[in-house]
C-alpha cells in the first residue's frame, strides 16, 4: 500500500497535529542506499547538503543527527562558551535553550510580540549586555522575524544571529528565503517538520569557517573525513576539536532527497489548509488566529490560534481530543520549566506576553496529508466546541 494514502476520515481516527507523508519514491530511495556500500559517510549526505543549499539559495549545507544537534554545531561554531549570553525568545522549544547550555553558556528568555509570538526586537536590545554574544531568533510557527530589524541591532552590538528556522523551511522574507539571511540557520528533520530524515537537522550559512569547524564538530572534532582519508589513501588525521558523533545516515539522507523533491507541494498543501482555516475563523467569535506579516511567505508548520479569555483552553482541548481533533499548545514558555527556573532563578512574570498568550493558544493539526474534508471536519468541531467551552 502507498502509505501517502493513510487517511483519517475514519471518526474514530485521531487526527495528530502533524504527520508525516511518505510515498512510494521515498521508500524506494531508501530501499537502494540499503543494498548499496554505504550506510553513513557516503556519497548521500553531501547530495542532500548541496540540494538544500540550493532549495534556500546559501553556499554550504551542514547535514546532522537532529535540529538538536544542528544547534549545538551553530552555538559552537559562533564560539560560545563559558557564561556567553545568546539571547532568545522564551515562546520555543527547549532545545533552542539547550544548546547554548551544552558549550556553558547562558540563554536569556525575552518576551515575543503578542500578534506573533515571534521575538519581540525592543526587548531583546534591553536584555543585551557586555557578555551577549548572539541571538537565536525562532521563526516560530513558520513566520520568519523581522530580519532586518534584528540584523540592524546584531550589527550595532556585533552579536552573531542564528535562526532557529526548525518550523520555516520554505518561509520566505521579503521575498529572501529564509536559511540564507542569518548568518546560520537551523532546521529539522523530524516527522513533524516540512519534510523528514525520521530525525535529522541541517545548518546553512555563507560563512566557509563556520562551515569548516561545524563539519568537524559533527565527527569528533576530526579534521579530515573518513571518505576523504579513504579517497587518499592514508590513515592519518589530526583530532583539533573536541567534537561530538552527530552525523546523519545515508539512509536519512535518500530519504531527505526525495522528501525534498515534494517540498513545493508540502508548502502549497500546508498554506491552502491554513487558508480554510482563515476564512472559516473570520466568522468565529473567540478565536483569531495569529498575524501574518504581508512582507513574508509563512511556511506554516503551525496553524496558532489564540482565543479570547471567555473560553476555557483546558477544556476545549479536552472536548477536541474526545473528538479525535490532536489539538496540541506550542509551547509552555521556557522560563516557566522547572530546570531553567531553578538554575537562574527566574520567575512567573519576567515575559508577560509569553505566559498570557501561553493560557490562550491552541495548535490546530496543519500536515499535507490532510485534504478539505478533515480540514472542514476539524473547523466544524472547533466550532461546536467552542459554543460549548463558553459555558464552561
Ligand atoms: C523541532 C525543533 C527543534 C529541534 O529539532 P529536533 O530535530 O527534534 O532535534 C528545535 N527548535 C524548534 C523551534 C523546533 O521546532
Amino acid at each position: 500500500m502507498d502509505s501517502s494514502q493513510l487517511t483519517f476520515n475514519d471518526h474514530t481516527q485521531q487526527i495528530p497535529y502533524g504527520c508525516q507523508s511518505i510515498d512510494n519514491h521515498d521508500i524506494a530511495e531508501v530501499y537502494s542506499v540499503l543494498q548499496s556500500n554505504w550506510l553513513t559517510t557516503g556519497p548521500k549526505i553531501l547530495e542532500f547538503e548541496n540540494a538544500i543549499a540550493e532549495f534556500v539559495d546559501t553556499k554550504y549545507a551542514i547535514a546532522v543527527s537532529s535540529g538538536t544537534a544542528a544547534l549545538h554545531c551553530a552555538i559552537y561554531a559562533a564560539n560560545i562558551g563559558f557564561n556567553d549570553e545568546v539571547i532568545i525568545p522564551s515562546m520555543t522549544f527547549a532545545a533552542t535553550a539547550n544548546c547554548v547550555l551544552f558549550q556553558g553558556g547562558k540563554p536569556v528568555f525575552v518576551d515575543v510580540s503578542p500578534e506573533t509570538l515571534l521575538i519581540n526586537p525592543q526587548k531583546l536590545e534591553e536584555n543585551i549586555t557586555d557578555r551577549t554574544k548572539a541571538i537565536i531568533a525562532v521563526d516560530y510557527a513558520g513566520h520568519p522575524c523581522d530580519y532586518d530589524r534584528l540584523r540592524k541591532i546584531t550589527d550595532i552590538y556585533g552579536l552573531v544571529l542564528i535562526s532557529d528556522a526548525c518550523h520555516a523551511l520554505g518561509a520566505k522574507y521579503k521575498g529572501e528565503n529564509v536559511g540564507s539571511i542569518a548568518d546560520m540557520t537551523v532546521f529539522s528533520f523530524h516527522p513533524v517538520k516540512h519534510i523528514t530524515t525520521g530525525e535529522g537537522g541541517m545548518i546553512t550559512t555563507t560563512n566557509i569557517e563556520y562551515a569548516e569547524r561545524m563539519r568537524r564538530f559533527r565527527n569528533h572534532g576530526i579534521d579530515v573525513s573518513f571518505r576523504e582519508r579513504s579517497k587518499n589513501a592514508t590513515w592519518v588525521y589530526d583530532i583539533t576539536d573536541l567534537g561530538y558523533n552527530y552525523r546523519i545516515t545515508e539512509i536519512q539522507c535518500a530519504l531527505g532527497l526525495s522528501q525534498l523533491k515534494k517540498l513545493p507541494d508540502f508548502l502549497n498543501q500546508r498554506r491552502k489548509i491554513a487558508k480554510m482555516y482563515d476564512n472559516a475563523f473570520l466568522e468565529f467569535e473567540h478565536l483569531e488566529p495569529l498575524s501574518v506579516h504581508d512582507d513574508i511567505y509563512h511556511a506554516y508548520h503551525l496553524y496558532v490560534v489564540k482565543l479570547d479569555k471567555k473560553i476555557n483552553r483546558h477544556s476545549l482541548f479536552v472536548k477536541l481530543n474526545k473528538r479525535g481533533i490532536g489539538v496540541n499548545v506550542h509551547y509552555i514558555p521556557l522560563h516557566l520549566h522547572s530546570y531553567y527556573k531553578k538554575k537562574f532563578k527566574l520567575h512567573k512574570g519576567l515575559c508577560p506576553i509569553a505566559e498570557q498568550s501561553y493560557e490562550q493558544i491552541l495548535s490546530l493539526p496543519i500536515f499535507p496529508k490532510m485534504n478539505e474534508f478533515h480540514v472542514q471536519r476539524i473547523i466544524d468541531d472547533v466550532h461546536d466546541c467552542l459554543l460549548d467551552s463558553n459555558q464552561d
